[in-house]
């Protein structure tokens, strides 16, 4: 069985155009990162839920 090795966000997914990624040993760490640059990138005060869902899709285990 693979161990997960960390998770990947891509803001790709999400913004075409940003090439913004950062990794993290757990989901809730990397969905963190997440909303911290989308609120300082897209100036968010809040995230919308829509956003935090799609954010959600965009993290990716990554196996070793
Ligand atoms: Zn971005």
């Amino acid at each position: 069985m693979p161990d997960v090795e960390y998770m990947l966000f891509c803001c790709r997914n999400l913004e075409h155009t940003c090439g913004f990624r950062v990794q993290s040993k757990t989901k809730e760490e990397a969905m963190e990162h997440a909303r911290a640059h989308m609120s300082s990138e897209q100036g968010m005060t809040e995230i919308p839920k829509e956003t935090e869902r799609k954010i959600e899709e965009a993290i990716k285990p990554v196996y070793v």
